[in-house]
Order: C-alpha cells, then structure tokens, then sequence
C-alpha cells in the first residue's frame, strides 16, 4: 500500500480542530482508527469529551460575528479558494478516505474527492445568491421585505459512510449562509473531516468557523446537540440515532434537519431494457459495498422479466473483484468495520429461514479473512413484510420481489418506513410519469439509481428525515427568514390604534 501520506505523523497533534488549531481531546478514552480491509489501526487518538466541545462552540461562537457580518462576496471568495486547495490535496484526500473506509480507491478518488471539490465550488457561488422573496408595500402605509440570516452556532453529526462527502454536506451550506459550525464526524472515520477542516483555514476561511471534535456519539454527540449555544443541529444518521438526537434538541428549542436511514426500492417494469436495469441493480447496490443510504436494496420486478432479472444480477455479482482498496481491479471493498460485518452476515442468516440466498452470503476467507469482507449477496423469496425486506441492512445485499400489477408494484414500493430515494425503469413514459408522481421518496430515479448533484436537493420523505442537504434549498435549513417592516406614514395616531384608543 502507498502510504505517503503518514497519518500518523499528520495527525500528530490531536483529533481534534478548534479555532483554527489541531489539538488532542480531553476525555480520558482513546479510539483507534482501523484501516477494514486489514483489521490494522492506523492511528489511535483520545477522543473529544464534554470539555472539548464547549471549547469548539466557544470559538464558533467567537467567530459568528465577523464571519456572519462579512459580505457574500467576501465569503464566495474564500470559498472559492477552499475548492481550489481541496482540488490541490484531491490525491491525499482520497488515499486517506480509501484508508479509513476501505472503499476502493477508484470510488474515493472518482466520486467522493470530485464531489466534494464540486460541492464547494457551488457552495462558493451560492454564497451570492441568498434572497428574501418578498419586497413591496404589502400595505399601503408599510413597506416590508425578506432579510435571510444565519441561524448561528451550527452542531452537526456525521456518519462514516461517505466522511468527506457527509462533512462538505454538513459544512458547505452552513458557512456560505454566514454560520459557524462545529462539526463532529462518526469517531471511525475523522481523518478526512479533519483535512476537509484544515484545507479551510488554508483557504483563508478565518479560525473557528469550521471546528471538528472526534468523539463518540453518546458523549461529544449529545453534549453537542444539547448545548445552549448551538442553534441548529444537524445530524446525518440512523433512524433510530436521529429520533434520539430530535428529543435532546427539543430541550433547547433547537432547528434541527435530520438526514437519516433509507431502504430505496428499484421498480422495473416488463417494458424496461433488463440489461440497464441489471446491470443498475448491481452498480446501485453495491455502491460503497451497500453502505449508501440510498442504495438499492429492494428490486421489484414484473413477472415476465423477473426470472431473467435474477439470473442476470446473480451473474454479475458472482463476477464481482473483492480485494485491496488500493488495487485498480477491485470492485468492491470491505465494510466499515467487523462490527458492521457482523451485523449484516446476521441478518442475512435470519433471512435463510424465510427466503432464498442466491448468492454470497457469506465473508470471503484466504487472502481476504482479516478484513471486514462480504460477499455479494442476492436474496429471493422473501415476504414483503420480512426483516431483509423492511429493515436497512446496510451491506452488499439485493433482494429481489416479483410483482403482477403497476399498482401492486408502486405499493409494494412505498411499503416500508423509510422515503429517501427510489426509482423505476420503464421505456413508458406515462409509467415514468406515474412513479416519480406517487413514489414518497425525497429523489426518484428513473432508468438510473445513485447519481447526485450539487445543484439538487438531498433529503427524505417519512422515517428517511426532513430538510435538505445541497443545492439552494439547504439554504432554508440555514438560514431564518426576518420581516422586517417600515411605517411610511409617520403619522402619531395611525388607523389600528383605534383597538386601544377606540375614537378618543
Ligand atoms: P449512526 O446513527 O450510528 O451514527 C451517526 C453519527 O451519530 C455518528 O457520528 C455517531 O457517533 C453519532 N451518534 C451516535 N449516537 C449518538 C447520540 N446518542 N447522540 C448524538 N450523536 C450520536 O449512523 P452510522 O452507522 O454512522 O451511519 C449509517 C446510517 O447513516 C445509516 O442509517 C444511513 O442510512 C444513514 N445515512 C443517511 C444519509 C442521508 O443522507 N439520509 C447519508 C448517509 C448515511
């Protein structure tokens, strides 16, 4: 493995970056960084405890008001260098995210690093574009308009899936509306959060509007979501983390976005080209090996194509490269972590009591043991309302429901808890109409599963969260709208007063 980027030594100085500086954590506990496809650490540091936050929203606090009061000019400019530096440390961003993730570094290097770099070039030019949408005489002695500001101190929660990506997310709108932020990455993966943090200082974005405490979620997390001086949380995550996350922001009157879990299904129809649909079905599940929350995880298929659907993915999965991130020929990595290998490897056993694996469901072993491996892993057979069908496995598994009727198959898609992403794959196009009408998912896909852009939103329906992540609607997570009003008048007694004065 190429390790010219020492992580060790680059991070010498702490896990920790506040005002502009990095530093060790306070909390007494240590948590290595583990590279999944070795089972190696990489690099251990103490992780951010209740102290340490106070510290990050202090200087985020510190720095509202200078960066809140520069121009929007002023702020696009340094952001605009901040792509700029990124785009420089592209290579080193993607070894370390290929490093701490285990995910291929064709993904890292080809999606992650260019989406970000992407996200912050736009983020550098929407920074000009934040308006109010009202001004006028609403009555005829007031003039009244929209003044669009920062909401303040922002405290955000990351998870390890796409840490660079999840933290620009987090960031980016954030600090383009005039906030500060404290950031705090999943405690797995807080290398590139932490480089994604410095790149902006390099940038001449000033200390402390970008600050990142690395710690667990039960400690820094909670701590940062419940602090008084924190305005808006947040939090990208779990379901079940995110309810958790509402109840402790509720305390502090708190806005709150929540990005959280998903369980997208992929819907083709029996006039759909099979090969696209296959061959979308392998990419859009295996995706960052299934660790994408809107991955594809449930295909429903119409009768006359299912068999061949089936045949068609199993082939193609058994084709698939495990191996070494760092390989050009690897397809697919390993998990985050032997934890979450487990957990899927579980799920996938319950389920071969009720349904069908067709192929995988299992960790590769020789070469490939140390690491936290799985198989591809293609599942028939099961019932709608089983485990593999309604819960988020978050893993390289697809499982495959046969369906009769249109509408059976847009029920069935609608049919778990979750709404963040979905498509359909029809050459019709009152089909195609249908589904992205009465599909509930905040993005449907059609003949197409995965692909994002900067200039549009990212957000769920249902159990998937509210508020949304890129694009210019971030902005109205960001930012709080005043009215403002001026009389025209200046007369003393003005009509209304009459309530008061009645007509003396
Ligand atoms: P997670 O919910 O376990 O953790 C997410 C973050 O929350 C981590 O930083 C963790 O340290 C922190 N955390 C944990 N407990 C906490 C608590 N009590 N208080 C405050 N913070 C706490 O999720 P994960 O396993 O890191 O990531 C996978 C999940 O993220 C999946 O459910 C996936 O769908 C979801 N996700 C959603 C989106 C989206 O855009 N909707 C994007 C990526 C991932």
């Amino acid at each position: 493995m190429d390790h010219r980027f020492d992580v060790k030594n680059r991070f010498a100085d702490g896990a920790q970056y506040i005002a502009g500086a990095s530093r060790p954590g306070t909390s007494g506990n240590q948590h290595s960084v583990v590279d999944p496809a070795t089972g190696d650490a990489v690099y251990t540091y103490e992780l951010a405890g209740a102290a340490d936050v106070d510290a990050a929203v202090a200087a985020a606090k510190a720095a509202l008001p200078g960066w809140s009061g520069a121009t929007p000019g002023e702020r696009s400019t340094a952001m605009h260098r901040f792509s700029e530096v990124l785009a420089e440390q592209a290579d080193d961003l993607a070894f370390v995210e290929s490093l701490q993730c285990g995910k291929p570094l064709r993904l890292s290097a080809g999606f992650d690093v260019p989406g970000t770099v992407d996200n912050t070039a736009f983020f550098a030019g929407a920074a000009r574009h934040l308006e109010g949408k009202a001004a006028g005489e609403y009555s005829a002695d007031h003039t009244s308009y929209v003044r669009r500001e920062p909401v303040g101190v922002v405290g955000s929660i990351a998870p390890w899936n796409y840490p660079l990506q999840m933290a620009a997310w987090k960031v980016l709108p954030a600090i383009a509306a005039g906030n500060t932020i404290v950031l705090k990455p999943a405690e797995l993966t807080p290398l590139t959060s932490l480089m994604f943090a410095r790149a902006a200082t390099e940038a001449g974005i000033p200390d402390g509007v970008v600050n990142i405490v690395s710690g667990a979620g039960k400690e820094a997390g909670e701590h940062l979501v419940g602090h008084p001086d924190v305005a808006m949380t947040s939090f990208t995550g779990s379901t079940g983390v995110g309810k958790r996350v509402a109840e402790i922001a509720i305390r502090t009157v708190k806005r709150l976005h929540l990005e959280l879990g998903g369980k997208a299904p992929f819907v083709v129809f029996d006039d759909a080209d099979l090969e696209a649909a296959v061959h979308g079905a392998v990419a859009g599940s295996l995706i960052n090996t299934g660790q994408d929350c809107t991955a594809a995880t449930r295909a429903y298929v119409q009768r006359p194509l299912y068999d061949a659907f089936v045949a068609g993915v199993a082939d193609l999965f058994a084709g698939i490269r495990l191996g070494d991130p760092f390989d050009p020929s690897t397809d697919l990595g390993p998990l985050i972590s032997h934890l979450q290998r487990d957990r899927v490897a579980a799920i996938v056993d319950r389920s071969r009591a009720y349904a069908t694996v067709v192929t995988g469901g299992e960790a590769p072993g020789d070469k490939l043991a140390a690491g936290a491996f799985y198989r591809p892993t293609l599942i028939t057979g099961a019932a709608q309302d089983s485990e593999i069908v309604q819960s988020e496995i978050f893993g390289p598994v697809l499982v495959v429901l046969p369906f009769d009727s249109d509408d059976e198959g847009l029920a069935l898609a609608n049919d778990t808890p979750y709404g963040l992403a979905a498509s359909a794959w029809t050459r019709d196009v009152f089909r195609a109409s249908r589904a992205t009408r009465e599909m509930k998912a905040g993005c449907v896909w059609i003949n197409d599963h995965i692909p994002i852009l900067s200039e549009m939103p990212h957000g769920g329906y249902k159990a998937s969260g509210f508020g949304k992540d890129m694009s210019a609607y971030s902005f109205e997570e960001y930012t709080q709208v005043k009215h403002v009003m001026y009389d025209n008048t200046a007369i003393v007694r003005k009509d209304w007063h009459r309530t008061i004065f009645g007509d003396r």
